[in-house]
Formats: structure tokens, sequence, C-alpha cells
């Protein structure tokens, strides 16, 4: 090939290049008929009590996830008030039994701790189908395991911790956002609800003392207020993980 056939080639191929990011620009993809939005509880701490309330207050559905040995020790819920939630409608998934780093473990001291927590929530007439990996860690090539016990799984590797998640992982790494504040929530739902994505909102502590994963309960109103509105101008549908698991195009 001489130089100036390498050149045309190069050419040719630089224009087909910029011609299919610019189409794939032009034609965004589309996950979901419409946006969704899953609040997501970690840990089920005492101090959500009150958030939950107000998405009761709302007709709103959450995802818990509980760490089954903590349940009803200090800090943490009971297991009457996890089952009164579960009344209400909102998903309880498995935190693990004891919230030990999953992905530095053995595979069968991982399907221990899927095991005894699923085990535990059925003894309180809880199926949980939705899990989640403590401290948000996964491990590549564990989906074997959960998939015996549980129907989804959802993380926030490290890297993309406070992104936002999308579709495009399965319902077997679906991506957790950290919002820190209403103003950043407003903001991922915003994109959430133009790229026609799925924006599952992570929140721990919900105590008024501000840092890092804990968010005031003032902010916390102000996010169940605007995600209610979204809802009812129809540009959003509030999920639990579980129902929006379920939406993802295989
Ligand atoms: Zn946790």
């Amino acid at each position: 090939m001489n130089t100036k056939n390498i050149i045309i080639a190069g050419t040719v191929f630089f224009i087909a290049l910029s011609m299919w990011l610019f189409m794939s620009l032009l034609k965004p993809e589309e996950p979901f008929e419409r946006a969704m939005l899953s609040f997501r509880f970690d840990d089920a701490y005492a101090c959500q009590r009150e958030a939950l309330a107000l998405l009761d207050e709302h007709g709103l559905k959450a995802t818990i996830y509980c760490i089954t040995d903590f349940v009803g020790t200090p800090g943490y819920m009971s297991w009457d008030e996890i089952q009164a939630l579960a009344k209400m409608a909102h998903e309880i998934g498995s935190h693990t039994a004891t919230h030990n780093p999953l992905a530095i473990l053995l595979p069968s001291r991982i399907e221990e701790e899927l095991r005894i927590s699923k085990q535990m929530l059925l003894e309180k007439n809880i199926t949980s189908t939705s899990f989640a990996w403590p401290y948000g860690l996964s491990i590549f090539g564990r989906e074997n395991i959960i998939r015996k016990y549980y129907d989804n799984a959802i993380d926030y590797p490290w890297v993309r911790r406070f992104r936002l998640n999308g579709n495009s992982q399965g319902k077997y790494a679906l991506m957790s956002s950290a919002p820190k504040s209403a103003d950043e929530f407003i903001a991922y739902l915003n994109i959430a609800i133009r790229k026609k994505m799925w924006l599952i909102a992570c929140f721990h502590r919900i105590d008024g003392h501000g840092g890092r994963f804990i968010i005031s309960h003032e902010d916390f109103s102000i996010i169940i207020r605007h995600a209610a509105e979204m809802q009812r101008k129809g540009f959003v549908d509030i999920v639990t993980v579980s129902e929006g698991a379920k939406r993802l195009k295989q």
C-alpha cells in the first residue's frame, strides 16, 4: 500500500468513525419507555423511620435492605418495624446476615451469608428477592451464587459511586447512586428523566447531622416532594428495585 492509499483509507475510517459518533449522539439510547426511580435504604437504620413514614404519606414505595443479624439491635429497626414496612408494600431486600464485605470472602462464606439472611427473612414471613452487596463492593464472577437465592443484586462500584446509574449492566449488577443533597438528587433525576434511565437513589443515615452518606430530614423531604411531583406529571415511575429489575430489557 502506498502512502496515498494509506491516507485515503485513514480519511475514510476517520469520517466513518465521526459519523458513527455523531449518530450515536443524535440518537441517545432510551432504555425504558419512561424514566424510573427507586428509593433504596441501606442497613435498615432506626433513623430511616421518619423518611419511610414520609414516603407512606405520599403513597410511595421503597426497597429496604436489612442486615438480618442487626435487626432489633441498638440503632437499627426492629423486626416488628420491618414487618410493618412489608405490610405497607415496601420491598424488603437482603443486605447479608452480618454485613461482611463479601468481595473478600470465599464462595462458601458468601453463600452462607446469602442463605442465612434469606432464611431469617422467610422466618419473618418476608420473601426477599433483591440483594445489596455490603459497602457496595461486588465481585465479578459470583453471579451464580446470588442467582440461587435472589432475582437481582445491586452495588455501587467505587469509581462510579456518585454517578447516575443506568440499566446497561443487567439485573445482577444494578448500579446505585448515593446523592449527598436534594440538589444533587434533583440533578440526577433530571438526567434520568431526559435519558429515560433508571435512577436507584441510595440513602443511609437520615438524621440532619451532615457528612458523608448522611442526608438531612429537610433535604429528604424536598427529595420526596420533588419525586412525587415528577411522578404526578408523568415524567417518572417510582418503583421498588424488584419492579424495576423486571422491566430491564434482557
Ligand atoms: Zn450497608
